[in-house]
């Protein structure tokens, strides 16, 4: 077949496909995807100025650890994040990948005792995603925050030494079962998941004394991130910081959250 016959095939077939599945934007369902031209700029939008920003709820819960989020969660970006998780939009894992990317660089960066647990001959730094719990993998499949830490590791070992330093390392799991956080608040969310995590026993050597960076898509009251960095110092990390993809700002009820510019 000739290259233009190649090519006017691809097209057919593309075609053919969009009848069957169209592609449409994550956010306003316009064809196109997995964002639009105008929500993509509206991700763009809800993007901390300069970088990610140490964020989450003030007071913070108990052994809530720093957090670094990239964006606030809101508008396009909730959209996206909602269909990634819900509706297995596999196709914005890079989108939101990068922004996780973006976190995860910057405490690497930012945070003295991970940079330098990174910078040491042979550091690691384990990022260990938050696991989703039994019934939502069944409802969603996959394992969707994985998927996106490896996305972001990926890309901050792209882009120097450091980020080499990084090992994704799902050490979590859930000890009992919980319920859906969303319909929760703050204090409902803390008892839901007091206890519930553990560090899987063949993870626990390399655990002990490590440097961990939590990772999770949203963080809303910190009571998640909190309960990981329990279970995490219970197995003797020695630190333990956070990145997210986006963190909610405040709400009419529940706790206040705070952004500032990273401080470095
Ligand atoms: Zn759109």
């Amino acid at each position: 077949m000739s290259v233009g016959g190649v090519g006017r095939l691809a097209v057919a077939v593309r075609a053919a496909a969009d009848l069957v599945l169209p592609v449409r934007c994550a956010a306003c369902r316009e064809p196109g995807g997995p964002l639009c031209g105008a929500c993509s700029a509206d991700v763009r939008a809800a993007s901390f100025v300069g970088g990610a920003r140490v964020t989450g709820p003030d007071p913070p819960p108990p052994g809530m650890p720093v957090c670094w989020a990239a964006a606030r969660f809101e508008g396009a970006l909730r959209d996206a994040v909602t269909a990634y998780k819900d509706e297995d939009r596999q196709d914005l894992s890079a989108v939101l990948g990068d922004a996780l990317a973006t976190s995860v660089a910057t405490a690497l960066a930012a945070d003295p005792v991970v940079r330098r647990r990174a910078a040491a001959c042979g550091g690691l730094v384990l990022v260990v995603p938050l696991p989703s719990s039994r019934a939502s993998r069944r409802r969603r499949g996959g394992d969707p925050v994985g998927d996106l830490a490896r996305a972001a590791v990926a890309r901050v070992g792209r882009c120097g030494t450091a980020g080499r330093s990084l090992v994704v390392a799902p050490v979590l799991r859930l000890t009992r079962a919980v319920v859906d956080q969303s319909r929760l608040d703050r204090s409902g969310r803390a008892e839901n998941l007091a206890g519930a995590l553990a560090v899987r026993e063949r993870w626990a050597e390399a655990v002990s004394g490590s440097a961990c960076i939590l990772v999770d898509d949203v963080v809303t009251t910190g009571a998640t991130l909190s309960e990981a960095a329990r279970a995490l110092r219970v197995a003797g990390a020695d630190h333990v910081a956070a990145a997210t993809v986006a963190a909610t700002q405040r709400r009419a009820r529940g706790p206040a959250l705070v952004s500032r510019p990273r401080a470095d």
